[in-house]
């Protein structure tokens, strides 16, 4: 794993479908860049997301994707996102379900694991459209494992999922 102390990007991928979903999106970006070890660098719009699998009759999800430069260390972003979510109630007791927050490590620099508490990048990012379609509209050039983030968002299976297109919360931009 990287050390600690180097500064490393990370892409980190947020979801909401319970509550006031907007405010809910734009408090966790807030509180995930509340801490001097992780800097804010760029934020997505936030895309409308038919919710995929689960039970039916769920809300839309919010989904936006936000690249932050970091000293945690990987295992440490990872209980800080953990923590950001539990502060914003998320229950866990339905897999798939409904949830007020979900925050998910898509990329930290380079790293690869295997490692099912951790696995980079995030083990489906590259077929889920509502965390590439974001990322690809902040970075139009951005890359997942070699391949165009913009190029695998538009063959994501869940890509006609995505209903809308909102502004960029104001709250939130760097
Ligand atoms: P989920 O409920 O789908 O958000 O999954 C949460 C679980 O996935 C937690 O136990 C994490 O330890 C694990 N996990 C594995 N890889 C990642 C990742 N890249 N980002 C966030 N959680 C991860």
């Amino acid at each position: 794993m990287t050390a600690p102390s180097a500064l490393t990007r990370a892409i980190l991928a947020l979801g909401s479908n319970l509550g006031e979903r907007e405010g809910t999106l734009a408090s966790a970006v807030a509180d995930l860049v509340d801490r001097p070890e992780v800097r804010l660098q760029n934020v997505s719009p936030v895309v409308t997301t038919k919710a995929v699998g689960g039970p039916e009759g769920q809300p839309d999800f919010l989904n936006m994707v936000i690249a932050v430069d970091t000293t945690l260390s990987p295992r440490e972003l990872l209980a800080h996102c953990q923590a950001v979510e539990l502060a914003h109630h998320r229950t866990r007791e339905v897999r798939w379900g409904a949830r007020t927050l979900d925050v998910d490590i898509v990329t930290y620099g380079d790293e690869r694991s295997d490692d099912p508490v951790l696995t980079l990048p995030h083990p489906r990012a590259a077929v889920r459209a509502f965390v590439l379609y974001p990322w690809s509209l902040m970075e139009p050039n951005a890359t997942l494992a070699g391949e165009s983030v913009a190029a695998l968002a538009a063959k994501a299976p869940d890509m006609e999922g995505i209903v809308h297109v909102l502004d960029v919360p104001p709250a939130v931009v760097p």
